[in-house]
């Protein structure tokens, strides 16, 4: 059996990074950037990376930016981040890799230029989209020549309320009459899933996790307008119905789960991640009783009616149920609720935005530690993420709680990133109890579980031989090279 990998290729938001106005030195600066820029820099500039008085590019106060094109700064390539997404991959029987790309945003064509010559990826098999935004699937028309060379329809995975998005902005990709002729256009094979549908895509199993990402506040539909004679009545105000924008996360294979937008994780969510392994004991158990398995197949099944037809050129929008709608997830909300089945989830890639400031549609850092926790992952690995904090700062703050407090190494961006320590260690949501007894910060030290920023380029793996997760080096590609 296979190994299946995981090929990280892009780790940003959905401008990615570095940003040019932060090249340029184009005020105003983003206020967040007083958060890392230690306070005496006015007066005396600190020593390392940032000094306003010196040359481009040491003269750049935003370290994560400046990271990116200051070779000085072992690391700074990991601060070039495209938008969030992976390609998850598996061998078949001919030993041919067959490879998943989750997501195709605005920096596709980028990213697969920097990663697929270097990871070997020669194949584009399927795309699995999370959600109709720009930064996930407006590179569907670069997929035209892998398309024009496989010489067969890609397949394409998404729900329903992305399709409807796609089908406005790209009407020929779904539609050929729509195009003008003259020009190649994409093959694309739509499959409309379920938003709790688990499905297989060249072995690979696949179960959708519908979260949150951000709300919408729209307006009713309009009633009818009063016709001219008629009676004059009050319109009452029309009050905006809040409605969460449904983000599919995934699972592969019951070993790696990947949140990369969310704001709010349904429990109808959480279950179908914690309730994996009692699917995975039934499968690997030596039954006797085959209708042992069988149950276990109906359980792994029962959301699955997965692919609908592909649907007309006309579809309908239906609105998602908010019955569970909460706008912004409490933070943090679930310690110590691990799974009951006590089973570690070896993999879970999640959203992270920001260290400190919350946000309306995407997970910070004490969220998705809090996810973290709640899943027991080995190892969580934060995507999306923005300026200014840079990949050194990710990694000490990971460090930190980790309660490792040994001596940081040199590095340029030393005076910064204690400052932003220490402002993120003061905060309420790390530092203020939730019980009376331990603060956030203490209980992720107690905890002690393993989190890392991930890099565009990195390359991990479950299911070897010698079971567990894994950090490819020899597969990852990066440096400045890239
Ligand atoms: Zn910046
Ligand atoms: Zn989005």
């Amino acid at each position: 059996m296979s190994p299946l990998q995981l090929l990280f290729l892009g780790t940003g938001t959905s401008s990615g990074l570095p940003l040019a106005p932060c090249l340029t030195l184009s005020e105003p600066w983003p206020w967040s950037i007083a958060q890392t820029i230690p306070t005496s820099s006015a007066k005396s500039p600190p020593k390392g990376g940032f000094d306003p008085n010196g040359s481009w590019p040491s003269n750049i106060p935003c370290a994560c930016c400046r990271s990116a094109v200051h070779r000085d700064v072992p690391e700074g390539w990991k601060n070039r981040r495209g938008n969030t997404s992976v390609v998850v991959r598996k061998k078949d029987k001919k030993g041919q890799w067959r490879n998943i790309v989750v997501d195709v945003g605005k920096t596709f064509r980028e990213q697969a230029t920097r990663f697929f010559p270097r990871w070997g990826v020669k194949t584009v098999d399927a795309v699995i989209l999370t959600h109709g935004h720009a930064d996930a699937y407006f590179g569907l028309d670069d997929l035209r020549e892998w398309c024009t060379r496989q010489g067969k329809p890609i397949p394409i995975y998404l729900n329903r309320a992305t399709y409807e998005i796609v089908a406005n902005s790209f009407p020929y990709l779904v539609d050929k009459s729509a195009a003008s002729g003259g020009g190649d256009i994409p093959t694309l094979q739509w499959n409309i899933i379920e938003n709790e549908a688990s499905f297989e895509v060249f072995d690979i199993h696949v179960q959708a996790l519908p979260t949150h990402h951000g709300v919408y506040f729209r307006s009713p539909p309009e009633t009818a307008l009063p016709t001219a004679g008629s009676a004059s009545t009050k319109v009452p105000p029309v009050k905006p119905v809040p409605e969460p924008l449904i983000c599919l996360g995934y699972m592969f294979d019951r070993e790696i789960v990947y949140i990369s937008d969310v704001s709010f994780i349904p429990e109808t969510t959480w279950d179908l991640i914690t309730n994996r392994y009692d699917v995975r004991r039934d499968d690997n158990a030596k039954h006797d009783n085959v209708s042992d398995l069988i149950d276990g197949v109906k359980r792994l099944t029962s959301h699955s009616k997965a692919i609908l037809p592909t649907p007309g050129m006309t579809p309908t929008r239906p609105r998602t149920p908010s019955s569970d709608f909460i706008p912004v997830q409490s933070v943090p909300s679930s310690f110590n609720r691990r799974s009951s089945s006590g089973g570690r989830l070896p993999i879970l890639i999640i959203d992270a935005l920001f260290p400190i400031r919350t946000h309306s549609s995407h997970f910070n850092l004490a969220q998705a530690l809090d996810a973290a926790m709640r899943l027991d992952a080995e190892i969580t690995y934060f995507v999306g993420s923005s300026h200014p904090t840079s990949h050194y700062m990710w990694q000490e703050i990971c460090r930190s709680f980790r309660g490792e407090d040994g001596q940081r190494k040199d590095h340029p961006d030393n005076d910064q990133c204690k400052t932003l320590l220490r402002n993120l260690m003061a905060d309420e949501q790390f530092s203020g109890t939730q019980d009376g007894k331990e603060s956030f910060a203490q209980k992720l030290i107690h905890w002690g579980g393993r989190a890392e920023p991930a890099w565009d380029g990195l390359v991990v793996q479950v299911g070897a031989k010698d079971g567990g997760f894994q950090e490819l080096e020899n597969e990852s590609a990066g440096g400045w090279g890239i």
